[in-house]
């Protein structure tokens, strides 16, 4: 029999269900998404509550894809992770954000962030740290304008070489935000082992606040612990004025979330502030 050769295999597509080859489609095209522009980062203030000053934005990528539209990340993110177009991926949204950082923080009196969320393949890799110094030198900026947001998955694995790189992260100047902080199961245990400095609070509890008592105490305690360990708390997904309410009575400062903003286009983030800030 004639051995398959490759372009066999490349058109055989037959027995693929749809939702594998679109799938396969996807990932192909992700490819040159990042050549083609087809990707951008929106830009998600994080709010301090009290005073309404902007603190910062976290970068969130957004993939407009020329035939199936919006991809969301929720969707594009797993199959990037799944076949490690994420580290470019990821190299892609440091640069940009960091530019993006460079941009907000002309003529502003006070220092903005750009977070960026990382994969725990991105963070496990031997060269995160040097790709991290690496960008904050090529721009020329300051390691405060760039943050990084982790989660508890990254820490499982290797506990002790993850601690290592935030430690050097933290030495660098660049400051660490915990992501999804309660959707974990050890989270107490290692965190006060954890050199890092923030956690955003998930938005799981946020959702049913003013109605839900449970949540409500898990709130005060991430609040209590958080206020021991030192550690600054960003509560995300925010969407009605009573949770914003509610959760400033139980002292929350720093607040992410639709009720403020939704992710928005650098271009309208620099606009708003500019207006801002008087000019
Ligand atoms: P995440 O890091 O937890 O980001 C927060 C998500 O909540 C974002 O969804 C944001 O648009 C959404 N959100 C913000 N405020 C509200 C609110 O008030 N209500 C509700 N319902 N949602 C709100 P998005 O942009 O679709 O991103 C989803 C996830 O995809 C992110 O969750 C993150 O895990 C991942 N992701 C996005 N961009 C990147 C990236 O550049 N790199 C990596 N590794 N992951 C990314
Ligand atoms: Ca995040
Ligand atoms: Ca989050
Ligand atoms: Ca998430």
């Amino acid at each position: 029999a004639r051995k398959l050769g490759r372009d066999t295999w490349c058109h055989y597509t037959g027995d693929l269900g749809a939702a594998v080859s679109e799938r396969m489609s996807i990932s192909t095209d992700l490819q040159n998404a990042v050549q083609d522009n087809q990707l951008t980062l929106h830009y998600q203030p994080v709010v301090d509550g009290w005073t309404g000053a902007i603190v910062g934005y976290e970068a969130l990528m957004r993939w407009y894809h020329p035939s199936h539209g919006f991809i969301p990340p929720n969707r594009f993110i797993p199959m990037a992770e799944e076949s490690g177009q994420i580290v470019e991926l990821t190299q892609w949204a440091l640069d940009c954000a960091a530019r993006a950082a460079t941009r907000m923080n002309q003529g502003l009196p006070h220092d903005i962030y750009v977070a960026v969320n990382i994969s725990t393949l991105v963070f496990r890799r031997t060269d995160f740290v040097e790709r991290v110094t690496d960008v904050l030198k090529r721009h020329n900026i300051p390691a405060r304008w760039l943050e990084i947001e982790i989660t508890e998955s990254m820490l499982l694995d290797d506990f002790a070489s993850a601690i290592e790189k935030l430690r050097e992260l933290g030495a660098l100047g660049v400051r660490i935000a915990l992501d999804d902080f309660g959707t974990g199961y050890s989270s107490l245990n290692y965190l006060k082992r954890l050199p890092i400095h923030k956690i955003k609070l998930d938005r799981s509890f946020v959702n049913d606040i003013v109605e839900d008592p449970a949540d409500a105490a898990i709130a005060r305690a991430v609040l209590a612990v958080a206020g021991l360990l030192k550690l600054t708390v960003i509560v995300e997904g925010v969407e009605t004025e009573r949770q914003f309410a509610f959760l400033k009575r139980l002292r929350f400062t720093q607040f992410q979330g639709y009720l403020f903003a939704k992710p928005l286009p650098l271009e309208t983030v620099l606009a708003s502030l500019l207006a801002a800030s008087g000019y």
